[in-house]
């Protein structure tokens, strides 16, 4: 429902929620994020219920501090409202964390694909089905995760912004989308993305609308547009203009 990703030099953790905070207009039933902390290690925390869950839980046992990380606000469609089924999902023996708005309409025949070849699930989303082949092919390619991206994004149909990061990659959020909205915030030294302007427009108001059928990979000095093909694409820039 609500996405918001961040890479740059500040600690993430209160930028994610805050601009999660922005998003909850939109309506959600859990919520989440997730970190690549400082020691290179991901931490991620998710929790049914309001924003205020997940801070009060933050607040009782912290995620070491780190500068990369994503945020979801999910709205649940495959699977109730529980923690198990809140996003972040992780897969890559929990290096990689995805997070999800849409509704993959294949799920069903890619987990069952997924699990004849071993992998097992933690919940019941369409989501995870995303993440746990997201962390295959990653595999499989040897560790480019947006050429991951470009074979998964080719795989799924349905609607989707999707957005991950890799615990081998600090500094690094990616991100596609078909039939679902996504939106880069241009910082100085730092990036962000958003479902909407609203995730970021408290610390920017450059932004690049990604169009569709599109793959984006931000780090804190630069944007990355291409098609699912791997072909660049280019990308106007735009002033949010309104009071936020
Ligand atoms: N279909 C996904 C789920 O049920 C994502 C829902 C959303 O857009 O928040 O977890």
């Amino acid at each position: 429902c609500g996405i918001v990703g961040y890479v740059g030099p500040r600690q993430s953790q209160g930028i994610l929620l805050s601009g999660l905070a922005r998003l909850e207009y939109r309506g959600y039933d859990s919520a989440g994020i997730a970190v690549i902390d400082d020691n290179g290690d991901l931490g991620m925390r998710k929790r049914a219920g309001k924003l205020s869950v997940l801070r009060s839980d933050l607040e009782n046992a912290p995620l070491a501090d780190g500068t990369t990380g994503i945020g979801h606000t999910r709205w649940a469609t495959h699977g109730g409202p529980t923690d198990g089924n809140a996003h972040p999902h992780l897969a890559d023996d929990d290096r990689l964390a995805v997070i999800h708005n849409g509704i993959i309409e294949n799920f069903g025949e890619l987990k069952a694909e997924l699990v004849a070849v071993g992998y097992t699930f933690r919940s019941e989303t369409d989501t995870e089905v995303a993440a746990v082949l997201l962390g295959h092919e990653y595999r499989a390619n040897g560790g480019d995760l947006v050429a991951a991206f470009r074979t998964v994004a080719g795989r799924l149909e349905g609607a989707f912004t999707l957005l991950a990061m890799h615990r081998d990659h600090p500094g690094l959020v990616v991100g596609a989308r078909r039939n679902s909205p996504l939106v880069i915030g241009l910082g100085e030294g730092e990036n962000f993305l958003g479902s909407d302007v609203a995730a970021f427009v408290e610390h920017t108001r450059r932004a690049l609308a990604i169009g569709q059928d599109q793959i984006v990979a931000i780090t804190p000095d630069g944007v990355t547009v291409t098609d699912f093909f791997g072909e660049a694409v280019d990308v106007e820039p735009f002033e949010v203009t309104w009071d936020a």
